[in-house]
């Protein structure tokens, strides 16, 4: 069997995806591919992609299936994800779970494993109304504790909200969730892939159920 750890971290916004993504990534040292980050970067830097994908983003709609696929095959193509990868916020539609399928067929690297971060609804809209972001670091300055700072905890820099983390947009991003990325956690239930861990409690007690729950899961069937 193939030891590369290819994995999806499927949840709603707000779930910690990315917070959690980072972790694993660095564990396994694989990329940790954000299609959230990659387009925001693009955004910012007002590239023919970040033009194209700006008002999709800030309404909370998806961006197009077909720009959304194009810049996946060319990021999977970059050498670092030969040894595997950890896709966050990626696929998000079932049109896009199989376009990633045809592609990773190509090259012979199947998904091995889809951690799906549970988080309920009223959480979601409190964590991300309240969510902080740090203009230097870019790390997330809630700690779980619920306590507001003015600066970030993490390296004293400014802070800032992102566009789409406003009240009217979490509910749209909660409907989009439901209606078109929900239906994968069937989609990789029924191909034996979902491991679903509760999102609930600190950074530090969610990893570790997580890691505990790879090894079990991953490492017993490829180490
Ligand atoms: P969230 O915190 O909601 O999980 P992300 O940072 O992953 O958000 O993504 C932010 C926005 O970027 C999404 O609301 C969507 O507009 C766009 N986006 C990111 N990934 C995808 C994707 N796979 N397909 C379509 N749109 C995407
Ligand atoms: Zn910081």
């Amino acid at each position: 069997m193939d030891n590369r750890f290819t994995a999806i971290m499927l949840g709603p916004p707000g779930a910690g995806k990315g917070t959690q993504a980072v972790r694993v990534a660095e564990k396994y040292e694989v990329p940790h591919i954000s299609t959230g980050d990659i387009l925001r970067d693009n955004v910012a830097r007002e590239t023919e992609l970040g033009l194209k994908a700006r008002s999709f983003m800030e309404g909370g709609d998806l961006v197009p299936d077909d720009l959304i696929i194009a810049l996946i095959a060319d990021r999977i193509e970059q050498g670092d994800a030969d040894s595997g990868f950890l896709l966050d916020g990626f696929p998000r539609t079932l049109a896009q779970a199989v376009a990633l399928e045809d592609l990773l067929r190509e090259k012979e690297m199947p998904i091995e494993v889809v951690v799906l971060l549970d988080v309920n609804d009223d959480e979601i809209v409190r964590r991300i109304s309240s969510r902080y972001l740090c203009r230097d670091c870019g790390r997330d300055a809630n700690l779980g504790t619920g306590m507001i700072t003015d600066v970030c905890p993490h390296c004293g820099g400014e802070l800032y909200q992102r566009e789409d983390d406003t009240a009217e947009t979490v509910q749209n991003r909660l409907q989009v969730y439901r209606r078109q990325t929900a239906p994968l956690v069937e989609y990789y239930e029924g191909k034996n892939l979902l491991m679903k861990v509760d999102g609930i409690g600190s950074i530090d007690e969610i990893s570790g159920r997580m890691f505990r729950d790879l090894e079990r899961e991953w490492e017993s069937g490829n180490g």
